[in-house]
């Protein structure tokens, strides 16, 4: 049985060394470099390689094919698998056919990271063998070939979802859906979200779907469509009988007839986002039977992620604030939902499509600055520049900071939150979020 694999990097060679264990012939090719670490990897599991091109002699004689969710489907290559009837899927879906452990798959278009992360920090708060995988961190077929553990928390992009036959997640997540990638789905909104709710098609009655109540988008797929898994909503809008909701800035979470309460004040993370997620991440401890003092302490002494409304510095009392991740507007909506202070707002990078406007109520509330950072300012110019007083272009990180700490002032807030995507001027989100935090340190 031969498998190819097609992308040589933490999916791509996590399934070639999983495939390997269970004794499969493999290929793995790969169009771009390999990285040298990947490449020792392959090479001390004895796995067959090639970069820098794909030999399609090679790969169409594959009797499966994991393809990497960076490779789309229109691929001339994926087209002449698919045609020749071989089946091509992704790396979650190999993954699962070799664990019998419990599965949390989490998606959506934003939260998907600090929900995963939450979510694994109170399963292994109240001590279940639990990894967390995915596109955080290792990949999951790595994980299912060299650990053996009962919980995987998944945290699962559509990519991933487009490639599953079988994967059934025991309890799955939809945190919420926005237009995002419309790129890959022919720019068609309705073709995003099907792939969304691809993680709960496999679901039978025995599992849960998680999502957000108040979101229309999701709310709207529900009524159209049958699901066969057990509804567990969570909402900040309204009181809800089952599921999650807020009262009187207290979480009450209701599933069958037990109940857990506890206060938003104390929570480790802030902004309303924050609390849907921490309402998501407690819904499955929850079902998962952790005790409530243990999901209580665990949700005041989170650390948050790295890039994700992270609270850098506080200099000559203005706080700086680093929310590189937030790579769409619905996003830094979010972010500047959760200012408390006037806001020095550096935004911009490579636009995706971005309609601005959603942010407009928040803007004339909140920022009294804004320093576009990237190659697609105008729109940012032209929706904002009749409400902002101060609005500036710069071309580095280096002349952002500077110039948003000439603007701002004591009490003040200075926030990175882009909105948009960071391949203009850096390697990625993480590089941008770095380059911001060593300018700060610097001031
Ligand atoms: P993802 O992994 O889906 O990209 P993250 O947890 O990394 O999500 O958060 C990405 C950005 O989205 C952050 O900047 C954060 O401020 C914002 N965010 C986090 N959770 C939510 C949510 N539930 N709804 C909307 N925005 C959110």
């Amino acid at each position: 049985m031969l498998l190819v694999v097609l992308g040589g990097g933490e999916s791509g060679v996590g399934s070639a060394i999983l495939a390997k264990k269970h004794g499969f012939d493999i290929f793995l090719s790969d169009k771009g470099k390999i990285k040298d670490h990947y490449k020792n990897v392959l090479v001390d599991f004895g796995i067959n390689w090639e970069d820098e091109k794909h030999t399609e002699a090679d790969i169409l004689k594959a009797d499966l094919v994991v393809k990497s969710p960076g490779i789309p489907d229109s691929a001339p290559l994926i087209v002449k698998l698919l045609e020749l009837g071989v089946p091509v899927i992704s790396e979650i879906e190999f993954a699962s056919r070799y664990t019998d452990a419990m599965l949390i798959g989490i998606t959506g278009s934003n939260g998907k990271t600090t929900t995963t992360m939450l979510t694994n920090h109170l399963l292994s708060a109240g001590g279940l063998k639990v990894g967390m995988a995915g596109n955080i961190g290792d990949s999951f077929a790595q994980m299912v070939a060299q650990r053996d553990l009962d919980y995987y928390v998944l945290e699962i992009s559509s990519f991933q979802l487009d490639g599953i036959e079988d994967f059934a997640p025991h309890i799955a997540i939809v945190t919420n859906i926005t237009p995002d990638h419309l790129d890959r789905y022919d720019y068609k909104f309705e073709n995003y979200i099907a792939s969304k709710f691809r993680i709960t098609m496999n679901q039978t009655e025995e599992d849960y779907l998680i999502y957000d109540y108040d979101d229309p988008v999701i709310a709207e797929w529900l009524q159209n469509n049958k699901i066969h898994a057990r509804l567990l909503p969570f909402s900040i809008e309204k009181k809800l009988e089952q599921g999650a909701y807020l009262e009187d800035n207290k979480i009450v979470i209701t599933i069958d007839k037990h109940h857990f309460q506890m206060s938003t004040d104390t929570l480790a993370l802030e902004g309303k986002h924050n609390v849907k997620n921490a309402m998501a991440a407690s819904t499955v401890a929850q079902l998962l039977k952790i005790r409530k003092a243990t999901i209580r302490e665990s949700l005041e002494n989170f650390q948050g992620a790295e890039h994700r409304l992270e609270k850098v510095l506080k200099i000559q009392n203005v706080h700086y604030i680093n929310d590189s991740k937030a790579t769409n507007v619905n996003a830094t909506y979010y972010a500047l939902d959760s200012m408390s202070t006037p806001t020095v707002w550096i935004v911009g990078g490579q636009d995706k499509g971005n309609d601005y406007l959603t942010l407009m109520p928040l803007v004339r509330e909140k920022v009294k600055a804004i320093v576009c950072l990237g190659w697609d300012n105008a729109k940012i110019i032209e929706t904002f520049g009749s409400v902002v007083e101060f609005i500036v272009e710069t071309t580095s990180m280096e002349d952002a900071v500077r110039v948003s700490k000439e603007v701002a002032q004591p009490g003040d807030s200075v926030l990175l939150s882009p909105a948009c995507a960071s391949f203009d001027l850096f390697l990625n989100y993480q590089d941008r979020g770095d380059q911001f935090k060593e300018q700060v340190r610097k001031l």
